[in-house]
C-alpha cells in the first residue's frame, strides 16, 4: 500500500487542514514554502495522467476551498503536480502541492 493510502486509512498520522468524503488536504512533511499543503483523493489514483475527468471535476472545488480556508485566495498561490519520473514524482498517488505564504520564484529545476 502506498504511503498516502496509509494516511487515508489513518495508519500514518497527517496534519490535516481539510477533509471530506473523497479528499484530504494535509501539511507536507518537508515544506518548501511557508505554506505547503498536499491535496489527495482518498481513492488511489497513480497520477494526473491517469485521473478521470469526473474525479478532477470534484477535486477542483475542494482545492479552491482549501486555498480559501488558508486565505491564499487573497494573496495568491501555486498549484503543482509532479507526474512520473521526469516530473519528479516520488509518491505514486495523485497529489497537488498547494504552495504559498510568500512571493514565489519560478524555476524548472
Ligand atoms: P512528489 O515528489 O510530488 O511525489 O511529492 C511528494 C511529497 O510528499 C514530498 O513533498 C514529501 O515531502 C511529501 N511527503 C512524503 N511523505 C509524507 C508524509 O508522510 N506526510 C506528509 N508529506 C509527505
Amino acid at each position: 500500500m502506498c504511503i498516502f493510502c496509509k494516511i487515508v486509512k489513518g495508519e500514518i498520522p497527517a496534519n490535516k487542514v481539510l477533509e471530506d468524503e473523497e479528499f484530504i488536504a494535509f501539511h507536507d512533511i518537508n515544506p518548501i514554502a511557508p505554506v505547503h499543503i498536499l491535496i489527495i483523493p482518498k481513492e488511489h489514483v497513480e497520477n494526473f495522467q491517469s485521473v478521470s475527468p469526473e474525479l478532477m471535476a470534484k477535486m477542483t472545488p475542494f482545492i479552491q476551498k482549501v486555498a480559501a480556508e488558508l486565505c491564499l485566495d487573497k494573496t495568491g498561490y501555486r498549484l503543482v503536480t509532479n507526474n512520473g519520473k521526469d516530473g519528479g514524482q516520488e509518491v505514486p498517488h495523485l497529489h497537488f502541492h498547494l504552495l504559498g505564504g510568500a512571493k514565489l520564484k519560478w524555476t524548472h529545476l
